[in-house]
């Protein structure tokens, strides 16, 4: 059983022919809607890998909030202790140009609510095997939800993403660190985190734990859109946690290409497709 304590978000994606300058207005070519969020993107691509899993978070009181947690029942994911708060739900407003560039806007809404943990969700964080997160939540919120599955001997994997410096009281109560290398170079602290699992694009992953040092290679896929890749290799990780890290690792840079050659960024493969990719490399 898996936990993610996370971000939810609606992403507002807008295509244009160029991204408009400060001050300018320009005529867009498409848009459309879909659901985001590192948390439940990690919760969704946990799901598909096979593992039970619930999510932990919060949605705002606008029309966006029922979507949200539609998508993640939808996808087989456990909403039973969202939370439901006053105001607007997290938002990505992103706006994509012909040439594949990007400008982000996120408004955290609903997700920067989420500060004291209720005595359900520390209950499950208790009972559940793995609890994964990111850093789209209060970095508090974060370190306590950590410190409470360490006491509670949960296995806590953290992909701290977006990158930002971690307090010692939060590694301390880390096992598994998913980072991108981007994030690693910014992260000189890892050392003291058992198991560190670096992702390397087209490159694969590498892990390195207390007595493995390994790299799994990425099978040869054609790329469509990278976006959502990094969150399929998180959820599909601590979803196959329990067969070893080993199989973790080479399940998790799978989905991570299968993800890599979707569109959008809710593109985590199954189970059935990472295991017919793997029979094929
Ligand atoms: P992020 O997207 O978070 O920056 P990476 O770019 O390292 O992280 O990608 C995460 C995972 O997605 C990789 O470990 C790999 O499994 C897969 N992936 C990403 N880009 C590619 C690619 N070009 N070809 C194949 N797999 C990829």
């Amino acid at each position: 059983h898996v936990t993610v304590l996370g971000s939810v978000n609606m992403d507002l994606v807008t295509t244009a022919h160029r991204l408009p300058e400060p001050g300018e207005t320009v005529l867009g070519t498409g848009f459309h809607t879909g659901p985001g969020g590192k948390g439940a993107n990690q919760a969704t691509a946990a799901a598909r890998a096979g593992a039970n899993v619930t999510f932990l978070g919060a949605v705002g009181d606008d029309a966006f909030a029922p979507e949200l947690r539609a998508a993640l029942d939808a996808a087989g994911v456990d909403t039973d202790l969202v939370r439901e708060t006053a105001g607007p739900s997290g938002i990505a407003a992103i706006t994509v140009d012909a040439g594949g560039e990007n400008s982000i806007v996120v408004v955290s809404g609903a997700n920067a609510t989420v500060y004291t943990l209720t005595e359900p969700e520390l209950d499950r964080i208790a009972e559940t095997d793995v609890l994964l997160m990111q850093l789209e939540l209060p970095l508090s919120t974060v370190t306590d939800a950590a410190a409470h599955a360490r006491r509670s001997d949960t296995l806590v994997i953290l992909n701290p993403s977006p990158v930002q410096p971690l307090p010692d009281s939060l590694l301390d109560a880390v096992d598994v660190l998913i980072v991108n290398e981007t994030e690693a170079r910014q992260l000189i602290a890892t050392a003291r985190v058992p198991y560190v699992v670096t992702t390397l694009g087209a490159a694969g992953a590498h892990l390195l734990g207390p007595d493995l040092d390994m790299t799994a290679p990425a099978p040869p896929v054609d790329v469509v859109d990278t976006t959502g890749a990094g969150d399929a290799f998180a959820g599909t990780f601590a979803a196959c946690w329990y067969r070893g890290p080993e199989v973790a690792l080479r399940r998790a840079v799978a989905a991570g290409a299968l993800a890599a050659t979707r569109p959008g960024a809710a593109a985590a493969p199954s189970a059935a497709e990472v295991d017919a990719i793997l029979a094929r490399h």
